[in-house]
């Protein structure tokens, strides 16, 4: 019988559906067999992990047809490159640059004008099968016209039958989490650096109505000279008048308008930057649990936060007030330029933040970084600023200012804030795991009849997350 649509669960499975009912179905196909056809991408994404990936995975690997569709449809001024115009360079006995969930990053040269790049190497069937295609083609349309100095440019994107090739900016010094954990916290001075850099590549996404949603350490790489460049666009979205809905991003870092699914805007980024810069201080980010309903709830509860007692009044003034509950309530990005513990970091270095601000070339004034990893010692703001100022003016300051502020407590085992933070998965990744929970009870009888009638037609039971 030739179905409509290949989902057992689907209505249409055994039943034609009426001319006017077709009309409004979008047909699809498994993209890398080829061989069924759904009649929607939500039964395409549900057949899969329960039924289909067997026979897809026999399928005769010379008749498996790439996702070139879903790629190639961002696809429209990229120079045609290939993975064998690069040669993969190995640093020490290391072949990576890491790993991330769905492939792994090399260093690589080109051979064409011997410049090195990170490569981006992504397997088809893992993408699709523990990521979204959708993601992938979202980072790709959005990372490609994206050009500032703090923002990890990518270069080229290609692909074969097998991976798709993203040919990234190289960042020579890995991420600023490793670096945060190698170096614990930071002073004010050296997290006013990461902090204004991260805050130029985020204002110049908004400015091109890009929201990031999952700003992390994870997520900021840092060059040769030690400069920030904001990379991984996954969960990026263009934002250009309606509010945004997906439920993204990284637990520890997410706004409560997002824990709570409302709408969220441009001001989501600018929580998770309060976020940032409680980190680079304490090493930590200010709101931690066991699990993640757990650290969810907390931030729910907008409960206040503790402060390190050797901090400035006026960084801690700058957190608070991008860490406000309510959206609108937030900084903007000009009042953050604008306050003043960024305004006194900036004169410090020498520098007129507006002059940084939005510029798409490298300004001839750099800052003279940020790489504090090989020049720490050398750094002329150091002898400048005290790292900290005198701890018991500091805590008498902050036990008057701040009483709702208990003392900063580090009670979490270290090894738990040692890993990177895992970003949440895809919406696809969570159908295919809350599917194979429903399956698992119902085998085991425990299933109640309504879950029953929501497995039977493929809904999900949210609840029962
Ligand atoms: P990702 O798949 O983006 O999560 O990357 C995995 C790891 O590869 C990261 O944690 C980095 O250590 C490394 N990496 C990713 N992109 C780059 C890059 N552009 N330059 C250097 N290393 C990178």
């Amino acid at each position: 019988m030739n179905r409509f649509c290949d989902y057992k669960s689907c209505q249409y499975f055994n039943k034609q559906p009426s001319i006017e009912q077709r009309s409004k179905l979008n047909k699809v196909m498994c993209p890398l067999c080829m061989n069924a056809n759904y009649c929607s991408n939500r039964c395409r994404d549900l057949d899969w992990p329960i039924y289909h990936k067997e026979i897809c995975k026999k399928s005769q690997p010379d008749r498996a047809r790439s996702c070139n569709d879903t790629i190639d449809s961002c696809s429209t001024t990229s120079v045609r490159r290939k993975a064998e115009e690069f040669e993969i360079i190995s640093i020490g006995s290391k072949l990576e640059l890491g790993r991330g969930s769905y492939g792994s990053v090399k260093l690589v040269k080109d051979k064409q004008n011997g410049l090195l790049y990170a490569m981006k190497i992504m397997n088809k069937r893992q993408v699709f099968e523990y990521c979204s295609v959708e993601n992938l083609k979202r980072e790709i349309k959005i990372q490609r016209r994206l050009v500032h100095p703090h923002i990890c440019k990518l270069h080229h994107y290609f692909e074969d039958k097998e991976n798709v090739y993203l040919i990234l900016e190289y960042a020579q010094n890995g991420s600023l989490f490793n670096y945060i954990k190698k170096r614990s916290k930071l002073p004010e001075n050296e997290a006013f650096v990461y902090f204004f850099q991260t805050c130029l590549g985020i204002d110049y996404l908004h400015k091109n109505k890009i929201i990031h949603r999952d700003l992390k350490p994870e997520n900021l790489l840092l060059d040769h000279e030690g400069n920030i460049k904001i990379c991984d666009f996954g969960w990026s979205a263009e934002s250009l008048t309606e509010k945004r809905m997906t439920f993204c991003g990284t637990y520890e870092y997410m706004a409560p308008e997002m824990l709570n699914k409302q709408p969220h805007d441009f001001s989501l980024d600018v929580w998770s930057l309060g976020i940032l810069l409680y980190e680079l201080l304490h090493g930590n980010a200010p709101y931690r649990g066991k699990n993640n309903e757990e650290l969810g709830n907390k931030i729910k509860s907008g409960q206040p936060i503790n402060f390190a007692l050797t901090l400035s009044n006026d960084v801690v003034s700058l957190i608070k007030s991008i860490l406000k509950y309510i959206p609108g309530e937030r900084l903007t990005m000009n009042q953050i330029f604008e306050h003043p513990w960024m305004v006194k970091h900036a004169s410090n270095y020498n520098i007129e933040i507006q002059t940084y601000v939005y510029k798409t070339q490298n300004p001839t004034r750099q800052i003279p970084t940020a790489n504090f990893q090989s020049k720490q010692k050398s750094i002329d703001i150091q002898k400048k600023e005290p790292l900290s100022r005198p701890i018991s003016q500091d805590q008498n300051k902050l036990k008057e200012q701040s009483n709702n502020y208990k003392p900063y407590q580090n009670d979490y085992k270290q090894e738990e804030f040692n890993k990177p933070r895992i970003s949440r998965i895809s919406n696809r990744n969570e159908i295919m795991m809350h599917q194979h929970q429903l399956q698992q009870q119902q085998q085991e009888e425990k299933l109640s009849f309504m879950d029953r009638v929501f497995l039977a037609f493929g809904c999900l039971n949210r609840e029962k997350k």
